[in-house]
């Protein structure tokens, strides 16, 4: 009887008594009892097989092999010995007694464990990618991520749209971020551009008559690395003619309902919440709340109407400031040195200082203690809903920045009493937002998502007179405190396009020279439309309860935007640079100064 190829994970007790043939990595050896003992393993799972002395030669091999050798084995499967069942695998009732062996790889000795899932250096895991790919936790990682993209194409392709591919080499048209550029070397001295996002591109398809989009796209932002950026990311991208926002937002909605249902098994309360950005920002202080606990900001302003305390006096009737606390629960009882480093976090998110108060059942204690009246206590307490047992953690000052350091004081609150629980999906939409805003550097203004979101129906007079007034047709889905998306109501209207331009300051040389041909496009018959736009990196981190989106990408740049493994990027031959026009500055191949590796941890 011929072998049956079964995967590592397979092999059961339907098997006994049939020949059957397991492909594999050598996971680990044991040689007991004048056997050796091997768990072979593949992406599947891990199967036991055994090798008998009786057998010299093949048991010689197995007596060599070593962690990550790539064997192929024939034996007949047989119930393991009653005691030696393990109940941790889901191959653990039964063995295989092999027959024959053959060694298709040997491997060198590992760089670190394949088999455990500990802590590696980050570093070093990326270098040797291929074998960090091989432990359980990105195999497990890379196959939720496989389901939730096949989910989002199934649901897609159900409802009447078509995945297009639109090109990497576009046209340059920065769009806040700076673009990769790639040389052109048929047209010297000209660039293409890798996208930032395929937006312009689908909203000509909308007007190229295709009704209905999507795309798993590749999108390239050349910005400085933070901890939780890639230079290139993974986005579903999708677009609809005739729509408007509640058409787009009530079909991603049912697109993340199936999305978590098919991949994860997991039902999303509908409907999803939705929260006013202004709303947003009082009651958390960020626009991508965290919604998996309560402790929403406290105003207290009234509490300290007619304050004679002079750094307070300054805020308490100023529209300009906000006075916001948070509740801390089980508060008092924290001590001294807890506050201070409370404070110390505080100072780090930007606030000047912090006052604390603290309710305990024989009294209160506060960091302005000799500042504050009995009455005053006592209404913050009410304002706050306090309880005895509680403290509140209070910032003043400056509104943007007081209402940003209390929001980042409620997460840091959830943190210290662990409210973040990473399988707890608490989902919202985000709403109502800004048209524009005030870039913080320049105080320039701004759009809040891009230049080809609508305003809503009917405030288009107010561009020239008021536009910071003005609200978008433009919505975020936003999960456990991270913004998995936007997507708006797009402008279809070539003339206020051009308004919207022009508000930002941009000439009509320059509009023609970096959008004139979606101009021209707009001249065409563009139909109403709209879409959305989200990040499946975040989205698969958020999923497998990951903290960092390289985690769930098969061949991440490092903190650094660096291939660890391929070691990108790296100088090319004088030849490609000449083939392309390009000639370096002096002292540019070793320049500029690289950024430093993160610390190793
Ligand atoms: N293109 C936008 C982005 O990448 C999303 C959208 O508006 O659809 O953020």
């Amino acid at each position: 009887m011929s072998a049956t190829a079964v995967s590592c994970g397979a092999i059961g007790i339907e098997h006994i008594g049939t020949p059957v043939r397991l492909r594999g990595w050598v996971n680990r050896r044991r040689d007991h009892g004048g056997l050796v003992f091997i768990d072979v393993r593949d992406r599947d799972g891990i199967s036991q097989i055994v090798f008998d002395p009786a057998d010299a030669a093949t048991f010689d091999i197995a007596q060599s092999l070593r962690n990550e050798d790539v064997i192929d084995v024939v034996g007949d499967v047989r119930a393991r010995p009653a005691g030696t069942e393990n109940a941790n695998l889901a191959t653990g009732t039964v063995e295989l007694g092999v027959t024959s062996l053959a060694v298709l790889s040997r491997s060198l000795t590992p760089p670190f464990p394949i088999n455990v899932d500990g802590d590696v250096d980050e570093n070093l895991r990326l270098k040797y990618r291929y074998l960090d790919l091989r432990r359980p936790r990105l195999q497990h990682n890379l196959t939720v991520r496989h389901k939730i993209v096949k989910a989002m194409r199934d649901f897609f392709d159900a409802r009447d749209f078509l995945e297009i591919e639109t090109p990497v080499l576009i046209k340059s048209t920065p769009e806040g971020a700076r673009d990769f550029l790639v040389p052109s070397r048929v047209h010297p001295g000209t660039f293409y551009a890798l996208p930032q996002s395929p937006q312009l591109l689908k909203q000509i398809l909308m007007i190229g008559g295709l009704g209905r989009y999507m795309q798993i796209a590749r999108c390239f932002r050349d910005e400085d690395s933070r901890a939780d950026r890639q230079p290139e990311f993974t986005q579903l991208d999708v677009e609809m003619s005739f729509v408007d926002e509640e058409d787009v937002m009530a079909i991603m909605e049912a697109c993340i309902v199936h999305v978590w249902k098919a991949a994860l098994g997991h039902e999303i309360a509908q409907p999803i919440p939705r929260i006013a950005h202004v709303d947003a920002m009082r009651r958390f202080g960020i626009d991508k709340p965290d919604l998996r606990f309560g402790l929403e900001l406290c105003d207290v302003n009234s509490a300290f109407e007619g304050t004679s305390i002079n750094f307070l006096k300054a805020h308490v009737a100023n529209p300009a400031s906000r006075m916001a606390a948070v509740r801390y629960p089980g508060g008092a009882a924290l001590s001294r040195r807890d506050f201070d480093a409370i404070t110390e976090t505080a100072k780090s998110f930007g606030a000047g200082g912090l006052i604390y108060v603290t309710y305990a059942a024989d009294g209160w204690k506060s960091s302005i203690q000799k500042l504050l009246d009995d009455a005053t206590v006592t209404k913050l307490r009410e304002l706050c809903d306090a309880e005895v047992g509680d403290a509140i953690l209070l910032v003043a000052g400056e509104r943007a920045l007081a209402t940003d350091v209390a929001g980042k004081l409620r997460l840091h609150v959830a943190d210290r009493l662990q409210l973040r629980d990473p399988a707890t999906f608490a989902f919202c939409w985000i709403v109502d937002f800004p048209l524009f805003e005030r870039d913080a550097d320049t105080g320039a203004i701004a759009p809040t998502h891009h230049p080809f979101t609508a305003p809503l129906v009917g405030q288009e007079s107010l561009l020239e007179s008021d536009p910071l007034a003005m609200r978008a047709q433009h919505y975020d889905l936003v999960l456990n405190g991270f913004e998995l998306g936007s997507g708006s109501i797009r402008i279809h209207d070539v003339a206020f396009q051009k308004r919207i331009f022009e508000v930002f300051g941009l000439s009509d040389a320059i509009i023609e020279d970096r959008f004139g041909f979606f101009m021209e496009a707009l001249r065409y018959g563009a139909p109403p439309h709209g879409g959305m736009a989200w990040g499946i990196d975040r989205l698969a981190m958020l999923a497998c309860g990951e903290t960092s989106i390289r985690d769930v990408i098969a061949f991440p740049k490092n903190q650094v935007a660096r291939d660890l493994m391929m070691d990108a990027p790296s100088a090319v031959p004088d030849v490609s640079l000449r083939d392309v026009g390009l000639q370096l500055r002096r002292g540019a191949g070793s320049a500029p100064t690289p950024p430093a590796e993160p610390a190793k941890t």
